[in-house]
């Protein structure tokens, strides 16, 4: 049982359905829920916390990730080549991983997630080498106390198929469709205010076949779960689509049920004209992850257009190896300046950027018990300190936060569970994590 008054905030950026701004405004978070919002909140027996000098916003919402390459960053020859040949460089690192590795990333890279304002994210873990399981991902996030979306991803399409990973790093498909009811009957949580909830998502249309599309979509639909995978990325992919399907990556997704509002795809950089009208009729949504997008040279997502025509629009910091940071609230600052390089200054506003990353997110995930703070939602709740921050001094606007404000939370909720605290993670011990992660690395390095 918790009850906790958040109160006095400089501002309180609701996200609500008039994406209200409470200025000198308190939050009241009952078990999990948020049962008021306004001035003035007097409650007896509450444990207080004070917002004096902080803004307030709903926790950010990260709808792309690969949580096991938190392990391999900044890996060189790695570090500038293009997707392609990124991935022919990291295969081989990643075959060497096991549980151990998947859990421990999993923890640094929920943590770091934590940090930067996220309250739940989701991740995309397609390669399952030396007995690594969906199941120790899940573990990490349950340490670490964030809300999570893990999806079952996966690879069939090996090298000597013609296909882009290692033969060891691929499965059969038989096995994998097993392993997605085996962890869906397992985790996954339809009901309000779940923990965790499940996903089916192979890899990319580039790494499985035709027929494990279809029929991971037959199975996502069956099981009542969503569906998850990478979409028109960049020129490559779209050509590999061309050659290989004969059609867009729009119309394959479309030709096998891959769209609807069940379903969300990251990245989206070459959607044409056409293809966003069929995301934004068929609901299907996206998972923009500029600051990967620009460290690959992939291009800018048309999110602009997008977002008129009406396409639901997510964030996604992408796995650590493609980014290299896991910085949401940084991610979201990326998206704000990428639309404007393309589109010119009044291309996105830093309130409507902060709203993709909350809401826009809590949308494209299925939840709309998440993203806002509404009396009836879920207590996933960020305080930014503009007092103490030294990025904020100066600042005329405190909502404003990703044109002047923290890159790091002062306190997190998640649930109503205080994840954060005065800026540092409070939910398990992330100093005895780093140095596993960093006993991991030096494994890894060795047997190179
Ligand atoms: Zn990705």
């Amino acid at each position: 049982m918790s009850d906790i008054l958040i109160r006095n905030a400089l501002s309180v950026v609701t996200m609500d359905e008039t994406r209200r701004e409470l200025a000198g405004a308190d939050v009241h978070l009952r078990n999990g829920v948020i049962v008021a919002v306004g001035a003035g909140l007097e409650r007896d027996g509450v444990q207080i916390i004070d917002a004096t000098g902080c803004v307030v916003t709903p926790g950010l919402v990260n709808t792309h990730h690969h949580l096991y390459q938190t392990l391999t960053r900044a890996v060189p020859g790695a570090q500038d080549a293009l997707l392609f040949g990124w991935l022919q460089r990291l295969y081989p690192i990643w075959a060497r991983f096991g549980p151990e590795e998947m859990f421990v990333s999993a923890q640094v890279g929920l943590a770091e997630l934590a940090l930067s304002g996220c309250t739940l994210t989701s991740d995309h873990l397609y390669l399952y080498p030396n007995g690594a399981r969906l199941d120790d991902t899940i573990a990490a996030a349950g340490e670490v106390g964030l809300r999570f979306h893990p999806t079952r991803g996966a690879m069939s399409i090996g090298e000597s198929d013609g296909g882009l990973p290692p033969d060891a790093l691929v499965e059969a498909e038989a096995d994998i469709l097993e392993d997605c009811i085996r962890v869906i009957d397992a985790f996954h949580d339809a009901s309000e205010g779940a923990m965790v909830r499940v996903g089916v998502a192979p890899c990319s249309p580039f790494s499985v076949s035709r027929d494990l599309m279809r029929d991971a979509a037959l199975l996502a639909r069956d099981k009542g779960v969503m569906l998850h995978t990478h979409l028109a990325e960049n020129d490559e992919d779209v050509a590999y689509s061309l050659a290989t399907f004969g059609c867009r990556p729009g119309q394959y997704a479309e030709d096998l049920g891959w769209t609807g509002p069940d379903v969300w795809h990251a990245h989206c950089v070459k959607l044409d004209g056409q293809e966003i009208d069929l995301f934004a009729r068929s609901r299907t949504g996206v998972a923009h992850c500029p600051c990967s997008n620009c460290r690959l040279g992939s291009g800018i997502a048309p999110v602009r257009r997008m977002r008129d025509a009406g396409v639901p629009v997510g964030l996604g910091v992408d796995g650590s190896a493609s980014n290299d940071m896991g910085s949401l609230i940084g991610e979201a600052r990326q998206a704000m300046l990428l639309q404007r390089v393309a589109r010119g200054a009044d291309a996105m506003s830093a309130r409507e950027a902060l709203e993709i990353a909350t809401r826009g997110g809590a949308e494209v995930l299925g939840r709309d018990d998440c993203g806002q703070i509404a009396p009836g939602k879920r207590a996933d709740i960020a305080i930014w300190d503009m007092t103490r921050a030294v990025e904020s001094a100066g600042s005329w606007d405190p909502a404003a936060l990703l044109l002047a404000g923290p890159t790091r939370v002062r306190d997190l909720f998640v649930e109503g569970r205080r994840i954060v605290t005065d800026h540092r993670v409070t939910s398990f011990d992330l100093e005895r994590a780093l140095v596993r992660q960093r006993q991991l690395v030096r494994g890894l390095q060795d047997k190179l």
